[in-house]
Formats: structure tokens, sequence, C-alpha cells
């Protein structure tokens, strides 16, 4: 079961592609301190997996493996791309 939710397949078809339809949900979310290594072994063989992960920083989602990314990394995706930003229009 893809922790995304149905509505979203009306105008993308990514998650069709998903490699985590029909595996255990509980797998992305585990609990704080769990192993997240099963999930990203899920990820690893993904075929949409940036879309996965773009969706998640796009909206914000602050729990659960997406993109075969822990919450904290991609915080420090968020993070190195608004520096990024920054120092572009720094110029
Ligand atoms: S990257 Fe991981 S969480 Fe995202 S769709 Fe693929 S298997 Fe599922």
């Amino acid at each position: 079961m893809l922790h995304v939710s149905a509505d979203e397949t009306v105008e993308s078809t990514w998650q069709d592609y998903a490699n985590c339809l029909g595996v255990d949900p509980d797998l992305f979310f585990p609990e704080r301190g769990a192993s997240t290594r099963e999930a990203k072994e899920v990820c690893r063989g993904c075929v949409v997996r940036e879309d996965c992960l773009e969706y998640a920083l796009a909206n914000g989602e602050k729990f659960g493996i997406w993109g075969g990314m822990s919450e904290r990394e991609r915080r420090r995706i968020r993070r190195q791309r608004a520096l990024a930003r920054a120092a572009a229009s720094a110029g």
C-alpha cells in the first residue's frame, strides 16, 4: 500500500509505478530510532524515486521515508537548496 493519497493519481501517475505498492506502509513510517533500512531497500529499486522525493519535498512531508530518504535527509536537502538559492540570488 503506497503512502500517497489515492486522489493524487487522477493527474499524476508516478504512484502507479511505485515499488512500494503492496508493501506494508508501516515500513515507511518507522518508530523513532527504528531501522529505515528495509524501506530504503524498497526505494532503491524504485523507478519513480525522484518523483517521490520531489513530491515529498514540494509538499513538505515531515514524516516517513520518501524517495529513499528519511525526514532528516530531506531536511538536509531543503537546507542545501535554500542555501544554493540564496547564493545564486546574491550573485
Ligand atoms: S521511492 Fe520509495 S516510497 Fe517513494 S514510491 Fe518509490 S518505493 Fe515508494
